[in-house]
């Protein structure tokens, strides 16, 4: 049997980052940039002041202290936005907003808590004093932000191939990018197999049960990266499965993703279609929950049989089709987040690379992780209610209780 890690690397072979396109800054929050984001500009464009104050020389208030204040006649008043209009000299100070420009002659700012001008009730006086009194002294450089001290222009403040965050899309704005150059998200279509399905809308009956492997898989596409197109719901038939895949070629696929038919079952067709129409690389997996799980093309275009059990499918997806979707997008890092856990009883395996739903905490400053429940792959509450998933490596049947594994940490939405 395929191993995980083989399966993984001959999945992601092929794959490259789907296109460009341009977006405006509010749509660019998780999109994937395609270049290196480097500053025409110095960050602040100009030395300002970090707080409300006065500007000064720093020479003229040489040893004031409350006992032995020094009093400098205020010459100018630089509002935020405002330029200087005139240079400080001797014995002279600016009032001066925070963000507000230098004036050229000054270098400190006294804030205005350390002079007569501050009012403890936090009411600002609007009239320009015509002197202020100094309670302190000052070194030169203090509360001013120097030009450039945030960026420099030229430097790379955002590396190709990441995600775009808040922070970075402030950033962005804050070097005056309007639109940013982005890759395209790619295009998953996803399809369930199967007679017993019915879509969400429609009652459970006898025998049947809802679809709900594409609203979990739709929900892990956009999450990470990916448009899910989902094309509902497609019986066990072969001509009706072709005709399905035949439909996402059509829609400019650039992943086609089933859930279902591809294990032994007399009616699970997938991996035939695909078989015959297209190539089949492998169809099953040394894993579990999740071995019967195809890979191949269907003209040309990547696709993934997942097994039908809701947590095979989320597993499989979690293990081969996320990172596969990462490199349609763009990102290069697909890491997740990741711990070292004890194990609190005792766990039995098969020996294949096994996933097993967990909630793991931590006590006395170490993880400890328990099973949720049952284990079996079609229980998905079990899966709801873990926030990790152990990683038992292939090879190993049984693990005494205390013993530590890796364990996925499954609650975060950047992995
Ligand atoms: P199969 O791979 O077709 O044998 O399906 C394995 C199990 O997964 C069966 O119990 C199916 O009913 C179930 N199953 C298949 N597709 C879905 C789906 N889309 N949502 C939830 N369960 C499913
Ligand atoms: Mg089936």
């Amino acid at each position: 049997l395929l191993s995980v890690q083989k399966a993984l690397s001959k999945m992601l072979t092929p794959l490259s980052p789907v296109g460009v396109e341009i977006v405006s800054l509010p749509l660019a929050m998780d999109r994937v940039i395609c270049e290196d984001i480097i500053s025409h500009i110095d960050l602040p464009l100009f030395d300002n002041s970090s707080m409300d104050g006065f500007a000064v020389r720093a020479q003229d208030v040489k040893g004031a202290q409350s006992e032995k204040p020094v009093t400098l006649s205020v010459v100018d008043d630089i509002q935020a936005g405002k330029s200087a209009t005139k240079e400080l000299k001797q014995n002279q100070a600016a009032r001066i907003m925070t963000g507000a420009p230098m004036p050229e002659g000054a270098n400190a700012v006294i804030p205005i808590e350390n002079t007569d001008q501050y009012d403890a009730s936090g009411q600002s006086e609007p009239k320009l004093p015509k002197e202020v009194v100094v309670y302190r002294s000052i070194r030169p450089g203090d509360y001013i932000r120097n030009k450039g001290e945030d960026i420099s222009s030229g430097q790379v403040v955002l590396g190709v191939n990441n995600r775009l965050r808040p922070q970075d899309i402030g950033l962005l704005a804050m070097l005056g990018l309007p639109e940013i150059k982005v890759y395209r998200r790619p295009k998953v279509v996803i399809l369930s197999t199967g007679d017993e399905l019915l879509p969400v809308e429609i009652p459970l009956q006898f025998g049947k049960i809802h679809d709900s492997n594409a609203y979990a898989l739709s929900a892990l596409i956009s999450r990470d990266g990916g448009d899910a197109i989902y094309l509902g719901i497609v019986p066990d038939r072969e001509d009706a499965v072709r005709g399905i895949l035949e439909t996402a070629v059509e829609n400019d696929a650039d992943l086609i993703l089933s859930s279902a038919g591809v294990s032994v079952g007399a009616f699970d067709f997938v991996r035939d279609v695909v078989q015959r129409n297209g190539e089949l690389e492998f169809w099953r997996v040394n894993m579990r929950p999740g071995k019967p799980l195809a890979f191949g093309n269907f003209q040309g275009i990547p696709f993934v049989g997942l097994p039908g059990n809701p947590v095979s499918a989320f597993v499989g997806y979690e293990v081969f089709v996320r990172p596969m979707i990462m490199s349609l997008a763009g990102i290069k890092d697909h890491s997740r987040l990741r711990v070292r856990t004890r194990i609190d009883e005792k766990i039995e395996s098969d020996g294949r690379e096994s996933y097993l739903r967990a909630v793991i905490r931590i006590r006395e400053g170490e993880w400890i992780a328990r099973l949720t429940g049952h284990q079996g792959s079609g229980n998905l509450l079990s899966l709801v209610q873990a926030n990790a998933l152990l990683i038992i490596p292939s090879g190993v049947k049984s693990l005494p209780s205390g013993s530590e594994v890796e364990a996925w940490l499954l609650n975060t939405t950047s992995g």
